[in-house]
């Protein structure tokens, strides 16, 4: 007996994830073999199910998704390690991904953040130099004079790419480039420019006019750099517009990439890598997303490829987990990061949140819990989302989210489920930034 639960085969009769009996919940294997507190041999491993944290949905009878799933293994970890909440987004800062992700990872973003293009940049292996700026570059549709969506109607890569290639050709320079990478996302390196714009995410401004969302100088340096992308913005709309990518796409009926619209802009960052910082021999990171990759490239992480994965509902977990226990064998520390519950959130869509959390619980905590199970060495296990998705709102915000960290051996506190409200009661009550892989660690 593993004490593993998959709902497919009824095994909550094993452990019943709502008892409240602690002796039952206590994995055998944290009295035996694996009940070392030595932390040099310790490893650890994030999970990091994006967006997954929400609010109580009337749907659903007044609980969160993460309340209303089923997610046996989640609750099991929760019962017999320690939980909390985790303030991941400073005060001043936009709840997004890159910033909530940074700080799990225990970095100070108001020193280390220089925008979402430098940290993809890293994953698509284009350097910044010094005296370089680079953007995030979206492919976007507007459409009478209006930004009918960030994403080009979510465009294909190889479409994308003949765009980006076609942009590079008639506006690149020594001074200007483009870079092509997945779907809508894009980079943008700019030399000489100042970083100091006032630029608008275009995911957040769907349905505006977009000559109201062009970029704005937030010093008077930046005037120049400003005027220039905004030049740029222009060209490249009577460029894309007559493309025979968009002539095609929009006789099959989809939208038109005819514009690009960079934004979120940095420079070089200048990041410790965790292994210097908190003195593991290594580490790897396991996402699908450019951003989330490039973060740990400046976090000194070797970035462990997987076939399948997608980003989305229908992405490889099974993969996925395989690879993270693969990585755990050869490194100290292990990130994975799955999307898809922020997917779902941003979509709106309650009844695949729900899945997706399942998903999670089923196909990679399960299976990477029961793999460690049978090992030697002693790894330690957290799980927490970067930030909430509310399905209400389709949106980040900045509330804490609910984290547990399973650490072999250790004296539980008394959450026995892992959700946004029973994690309050827990033992680290509300951390903030770097406090959560402290705690992790220590
Ligand atoms: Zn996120």
């Amino acid at each position: 007996m593993s004490g593993f639960f998959n709902a497919n085969e009824g095994a909550a009769h094993l452990f019943d994830s709502r008892s409240k009996s602690r002796m039952k919940r206590i994995p055998y294997f944290c009295l035996s073999k694996n009940s070392k507190s030595n932390t040099e041999e310790m490893k650890y491993i994030i999970i990091l199910g994006d967006g997954m944290a929400d609010e109580p949905i009337e749907a659903l009878g007044g609980k969160t998704p993460l309340q209303a799933a089923h997610k046996p293994n989640m609750d099991y970890l929760a019962a017999a390690g320690r939980c909390g909440m985790l303030h991941t987004v400073p005060p001043g800062f936009h709840p997004g991904s890159e910033i909530a992700n940074l700080s799990v990872m225990g970095y100070d973003v108001s020193k280390v953040f220089e925008g979402r293009g430098s940290l993809e940049a890293a994953s698509m292996g284009v350097p910044i130099e010094n005296g370089e700026m680079a953007m995030r570059c979206n492919l976007i549709c507007i459409e009478n004079g209006k930004i009918k969506n960030h994403s080009a109607g979510h465009i294909s890569d190889a479409e994308a790419h003949e765009l980006i290639a076609f942009l590079q050709q008639e506006l690149g320079s020594e001074e200007l480039r483009f870079f092509p990478g997945v779907s809508y996302r894009h980079l943008l390196k700019l030399r000489g420019a100042s970083k100091h714009l006032h630029c608008t995410p275009p995911h957040d401004v769907p349905g505006q006019d977009f000559e109201a969302m062009l970029i704005r100088p937030a010093t008077p340096e930046a005037t120049a750099t400003a005027r220039r992308l905004n030049e740029v913005i222009l060209r490249s709309q009577e460029l894309l517009e007559k493309h025979p990518v968009n002539l095609q796409r929009a006789a099959r009926g989809q939208d038109k990439a005819n514009s690009i619209w960079p934004w979120s802009p940095g420079y070089k960052p200048e990041m410790k890598t965790l292994i210097d910082t908190y003195g593991f021999r290594s580490g790897a990171v396991i996402s699908a997303v450019d951003l989330i990759r490039g973060i740990g490239v400046y976090a000194g992480l070797e970035v462990i490829p997987v076939e399948g994965i997608t980003g989305l509902y229908n992405t490889n977990y099974e993969g996925k987990a395989k690879a993270a226990i693969k990585a755990l064998r050869s490194h100290d520390f292990v990130y994975l990061h799955v999307e898809a519950s922020d997917e779902a959130g941003h979509e709106g869509d309650v009844a695949l949140k729900v899945k997706t959390i399942e998903y999670l619980d089923q196909r990679i905590v399960r299976p990477i819990w029961e793999a460690l199970s049978t090992w030697d060495e002693a790894v330690t296990i957290a799980l927490l989302p970067d930030h909430p998705t509310p399905c209400s709102l389709r949106t980040h915000t900045s509330q804490p989210v609910p984290f547990l960290i399973y650490r072999p051996g250790q004296e539980p506190d008394d959450v026995s489920v892992y959700d946004e409200f029973s994690c309050r009661e827990g033992y680290y009550s509300l951390l903030q930034g770097k406090e959560f892989i402290e705690a992790l660690l220590n």
